[in-house]
């Protein structure tokens, strides 16, 4: 294969063979823009050196060819004694790791050739500047020398002069420190700094080669899902100078504000300065708008750069630009990351610019990107002072006191505080403080960490990663930079959508898309937040595009109300259990220890008029729009107190000479339905088919409701659905009584009811006969939630926190089965129970229920499995919407 490729035969689509850095050069090269000549090693090549350890055949010979015509091009030979050629080696993979990867610039000076190149810029300053910088560089990246020694006799030669800037070291300053520079890498890497250009370039490009497996690397590419295998390639690019003096200099710019989206001029620029500088923060940039007054020229020249690369990627970019003696070079673009609100302002400003249609726009934004907007959120109005930047966890504006550990974190807040927990890691030992904090923040580890990943899972405010924060459990303070110091009862506010920590009380108010949402904000209106403007187009679009419905899962009439509010276009799980809790456990209880038919029946016909009352409100907030009821689903004896409480009740009682005769039956009923598995247990159906009378009690409520909501001049639209079937024998049975009490309600009302019978496929076995239970039902709703528990043979309530971690660490899952459908075990289920259900009942109604219905994967698979739709949280209802539109795009 071809290992080399010149600059002008790359473009931006061989981002896999010559990384993200490489076809963008090719392509910047290619449109005519300014950029150093140079060439790209492949991925490919990286691969074959990472597997064997030596470079492959005939890269070496391709690399002399490249070069020399690259040393043609420049009228120049790679670290030629009287005029040198300098190259920058780069690493540059597909998808952007920041800081991951290494660059050596300046390759090709030594001790000669470092004369020739004073003469030639006429500055020995700049040419010392420059041999230390890669002596420094290569150093560390290539020789692996600690880069501190480097930085430490840098800061010492500036103390020994009393300046505090580069800038102020002469020639001979420089010239003594590169000597030094020199026995530092003779100590510390037991070689000399290489004098031979061409092996200063090998080295180099062996060591980007090997930084793709880093540890580091590693880490970050496990916490990205970026796959390991792809390698990374090499650019060599003919070096430029910004290091040249005050008419020299290098800057990063965006070509619209990555945080707001806004158009507009933003970047840094440093004058007199080289590559890193600018990030490494060694000296303060200028904003970029004051290169307009340093150096007019240049500037009307990169304004003009980046309209042209904004409108050929039709999207915002990032670039790094060099100016050496006046005049401008590129050398890197491309597609620059962006908050989730500026991901909708610009995509719909690039729609009204008409570089892209709205069908784009819409792929251009995501799921997660409308969750993170729907957070509450920190008001950006306020006064805020930030001390610390790390990542983005779990999302969520979090106020409160300091404490470090998870002791003091359970006590204050049980006396009402609100805190904040801090810790350098979490651990599972943590875990109690970690539920009772209303945030969490680690200044270590990333977002697979024990700390993200669990705050995750609770949906808890979480900042991991925040380097920059010094955590001193002992003396119970937080050092931040800029001598802060935090003590435990400080308060602080964490913003988990954007990483952000902040001394103090930061007000928080609602965000302005679930105002949105909610009707409260209208998107017409002349004065609306441009933001609410970009949504609400791409949702009208979304809609109008997707092919799914979206429902909701709902058991309370607000939430049901909020819901259709947010979109949802009915209920497509509701749980009659949580309208057995309250005040009417103790008619539950009554049940449950019901000893003769007849008092069983009694203890139903109380709970009728409760459940159908339930049932109207339900009906009428969904006036028009189907409503799929589940019938009782858990075990009964999670409707009966705690087991070992009551014993003790009974204990005390029994103690003191008392007789409790409704406690001691209880607890007989308690032993008499406990279970070893309860998930496996006696519910769902089974419950239907052993206890007499309480399906058709729930039938009977929903059918009466229905019948009550007609004659108000309702229209409701029911759906009875059997949990927990797994053999078409079980829900015949239950479907017999169900029909029956229909036809006595139709009796008693006369009214003309109309509803369906289904039932949850959420069982291996029910999804393997599909065909046999859809001769019976009406319809089908995946429960992938105990479809997942039963296909894994997964207990969710425990897993989590008994390996679940583990597993995410060590890459077993890349995403936990509960949060994201497993397309090939679960997902292959949910394709059989499809084939088979529709191949039996062609016009079979197919909907899943569960947490997944409101995740972007998940949603993206079952609209391409054939599902008529999906129902999720209320809250998740606009993001469904989003992401089932995207789905069909
Ligand atoms: P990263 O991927 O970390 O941004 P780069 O390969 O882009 O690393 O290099 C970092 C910086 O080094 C660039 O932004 C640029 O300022 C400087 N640099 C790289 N190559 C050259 C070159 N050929 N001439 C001048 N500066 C260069
Ligand atoms: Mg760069
Ligand atoms: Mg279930």
């Amino acid at each position: 294969p071809k290992f080399v490729y010149a600059f002008a035969e790359a473009n931006k689509d061989m981002k896999d063979l010559l990384g993200g850095k490489g076809a963008n050069l090719g392509e910047m090269t290619r449109l005519g823009l300014p950029v150093p000549p140079g060439f790209t090693i492949t991925t490919e090549a990286c691969l074959a050196y990472l597997a064997t350890g030596r470079e492959p055949d005939g890269l070496a010979e391709e690399v002399s060819e490249q070069l020399a015509k690259l040393e043609q091009a420049m009228g120049k030979r790679l670290g030629d004694t009287e005029d040198p050629l300098l190259v920058s080696v780069r690493s540059g993979a597909k998808h952007s790791m920041p800081g991951m990867m290494e660059t050596v610039l300046n390759v090709g000076l030594n001790d000669e050739s470092v004369h020739g190149l004073a003469v030639q810029a006429g500055d020995e300053r700049f040419a010392y500047d420059s041999y230390r910088r890669l002596i420094q560089m290569f150093g560390k990246t290539v020789l692996g020398v600690d880069g501190e020694h480097f930085e430490d006799v840098l800061e010492a030669a500036k103390q020994a002069k009393g300046v505090t800037s580069d800038l102020d070291l002469d020639a001979k300053d420089l010239r003594e420190l590169v000597q030094v520079y020199k026995d530092i890498v003779v100590e510390h890497a037991g070689q000399p700094f290489p004098q031979d250009p061409r092996e200063q370039m090998e080295l180099a490009t062996r060591a980007v080669f090997d930084s793709w497996n880093t540890p580091r690397a590693v880490i970050y590419r496990r916490q990205e899902r970026i796959p390991s295998n792809l390698g990374t390639a090499v650019n060599i690019v003919a070096m430029v100078f910004g290091n040249l003096g005050m008419d020299s200099g290098t800057g990063v710019a965006f070509t619209r504000d990555p945080a707001s989206g806004a158009q507009g001029i933003y970047g840094d620029y440093l004058q007199n300065a080289q590559g890193e500088d600018v990030v490494a923060g060694i000296r303060n940039t200028v904003p970029l708008r004051e290169l307009e007054r340093i150096d007019k020229r240049s500037y009307n020249e990169l304004l003009h750069i980046m309209q042209t690369l904004e409108e050929h990627y039709r999207d915002l970019c990032d670039i790094e630009f060099t100016i050496e003696r006046g005049k401008l070079w590129m050398l890197q673009t491309r597609v620059g990351k962006r908050t989730a609100a500026a991901a909708f302002r610009i995509a719909t400003q690039l729609v009204d610019q008409g570089l892209i249609d709205m069908t784009e726009a819409m792929s251009r934004v995501n799921g997660a990107q409308l969750a993170q907007l729907m957070f509450p959120r920190f008001d950006e109005k306020a006064e805020r002072h930030k001390i610390a930047q790390g990542m983005n966890a779990s999302p969520g504006a979090a106020v409160g006191k300091v404490v470090f550990d998870s002791y003091t974190a359970v006590k204050w807040s049980r006396s009402g505080e609100q805190v904040i927990l801090v810790r350098r890691e979490t651990n599972p030992d943590d875990l109690n403080g970690m539920i009772a904090a209303a945030g969490i923040l680690t200044s270590r580890g990333g977002k697979t960490s024990h700390a993200a990943v669990v705050a995750r899972g609770m949906g808890k405010t979480c900042v991991c990663g925040a380097e920059t924060l010094d955590v001193d459990t002992k003396q119970r303070v937080l050092h931040a930079p800029h001598g802060i110091e935090v003590h435990e009862g400080d308060v602080i506010s964490v913003d988990g959508g954007t990483g952000e920590v902040f001394l103090g009380e930061v007000p928080v108010v609602d965000s302005p898309i679930v105002r949105y949402f909610e009707g409260e904000l209208d998107p017409a209106d002349e004065e609306a937040d441009d933001l609410v403007k970009a949504v609400d187009r791409i949702m009208r679009h979304a809609d109008g595009v997707r092919r799914m419905a979206i429902r909701t899962n709902a058991d309370t009439p607000e939430d049901a109300a909020r819901a259709r509010r947010f979109g949802a276009q009915g209920i497509g799980l509701c749980r009659t259990e949580h309208m057995f809790l309250g005040e009417r456990r103790a008619l539950v209880e009554q049940l449950i220890l019901a000893d003769t038919d007849q008092a069983r029946e009694r203890q139903l016909a109380e709970l009728l008029p409760l459940q159908r009352a339930d049932f109207i409100q339900l009906l009428r907030e969904m006036d028009g729009l189907p409503v799929t009821i589940r019938l009782l689903d858990p075990p009964l004896h999670e409707f009966l107190p705690d087991i070992t409480e009551l014993s003790v009740r009974v204990a005390v009682a029994e103690a003191r000479g008392e007789q409790r005769e409704g406690d001691l039956r209880l607890l007989q009923a308690v032993h008499r339905l406990h279970e070893q598995n309860p998930m496996l247990g006696l519910r769902g159906v089974r419950l239907g088919v052993v206890i007499p009378g309480l399906f058709q009690m729930q039938a009977r409520a929903i059918l009466e409701a229905a019948a009550e909501h007609t004659k108000t001049g309702g229209v409701p639209r029911v759906e009875i659905m059997v949990p927990l079937v797994a053999n078409v024998q079980e829900f015949e049975t239950v479907k017999q009584d169900i029909i029956q009490v229909a036809r006595e309600v139709r009796a008693a009302e006369s009214v003309h009811l109309e509803f369906l019978i289904g039932t949850m496929i959420e069982l291996p076995r029910a999804a393997l006969t599909a065909d046999q239970i859809a001769e019976a039902a009406e319809f089908f709703s995946f429960g992938t939630n105990d479809l997942t528990q039963t296909t894994w043979g997964f207990s969710r309530d425990d897993v989590e926190a008994a390996f679940f971690s583990a597993y995410l660490e060590k890459g077993i899952f890349g995403v936990s089965p509960f949060e994201s459908l497993d397309r090939e075990g679960v997902g292959e289920l949910v394709r059989i129970a499809v084939g088979k259900g529709r191949s039996q009942r062609p016009g079979l109604k197919l909907g899943v229920c569960g947490e997944h219905g409101g995740d972007a994967d998940s949603v993206h698979f079952f609209n391409a499995v054939g599902l008529d739709y999906v129902s999720c949280s209320p809250f998740r209802v606009p993001v469904a919407r989003l992401e089932a539109g995207r789905a069909t795009s």
